[in-house]
């Protein structure tokens, strides 16, 4: 009886492997894409593994990802040295960064989503030569709150000509995150008003990171070129910030 009963509510709330979730973003992704006349090409799908094991980032990017995106910058070296041997993957940093552990980062290899202050910029550059320029978003802050990090959106530009004085970035685009609770519309809307400003700045900084597991297809809508999607592909996070 009991083992009856277990199956079957095994069944029914068996979460779908992970190779099927990717493809259901995948298509949820082109969808979305073919919606706003845009072509999915030019949309990169980051799967955002922070607080799973190693081992997951295999099985995502067995399933055919090949941008992974961490928000811990011990937590991406390790990872990065566990899967050192696999090629054409790219690391994205998407999490607050300190400026004590900017160093670690830098030297990771990644496109970092989250520079948001010129002492950010400094602790990244700090007087080293580097061989490539750092590939950038300057991260926007819609709210009022310093701690959820990003620049306010009237410091964009100046912090965007510091990043051009400072040399040795290159600047992809803005980042953010909506704040919870506002329409997304009106947040997306924000975060392509700040890309069009950067971009009379800075004219090749076209990307947007923007679009979670729970916003993508609307940040797709409003220009989003970068989605960094956690929970949708791997499943819920152990531990959560
Ligand atoms: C964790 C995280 C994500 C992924 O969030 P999900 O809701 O799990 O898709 C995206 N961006 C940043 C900055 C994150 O820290």
């Amino acid at each position: 009886m009991s083992s009856t009963f277990q199956t079957s509510s095994n069944n029914s709330e068996q979460v779908p492997p992970l190779a099927d979730r990717v493809s259901s973003i995948r298509k949820r992704v082109a969808d979305a894409a073919a919606l706003s006349n845009r072509n999915s090409d030019d949309i990169t799908l980051i799967a955002v593994t922070k607080f799973h094991p190693a081992e997951l980032v295999s099985d995502v990017l067995a399933a055919g990802i090949t941008d992974i995106g961490e928000s811990r910058p011990q937590e991406l070296v390790q990872k990065q040295s566990l899967l050192a041997d696999i090629s054409d993957l790219q690391w994205h940093f998407v999490g607050q960064l300190q400026r004590n552990k900017a160093k670690i980062v830098r030297n990771a290899n990644c496109i970092i989503h989250s520079v948001d202050r010129s002492s950010l910029l400094d602790a990244l550059s700090n007087g080293a030569q580097f061989e490539h320029p750092q590939k950038i978003f300057l991260q926007l802050n819609l709210s009022d709150d310093p701690a959820r990090g990003g620049v306010a959106a009237d410091q964009l530009l100046p912090l965007a000509e510091y990043t051009l004085a400072s040399g040795g970035f290159e600047v992809l685009g803005v980042m953010a995150v909506p704040r919870l609770g506002e329409p997304l519309a009106q947040e997306f809307t924000q975060i392509a008003e700040a890309s069009t400003q950067l971009q009379s700045l800075i004219p090749s900084a076209t990307a947007i990171s923007a679009g979670m597991s729970g916003d993508f297809e609307e940040a797709i809508k409003f220009g989003a070129t970068h989605l960094r999607i956690g929970t949708a592909i791997t499943g819920p996070r152990a531990t959560s910030r």
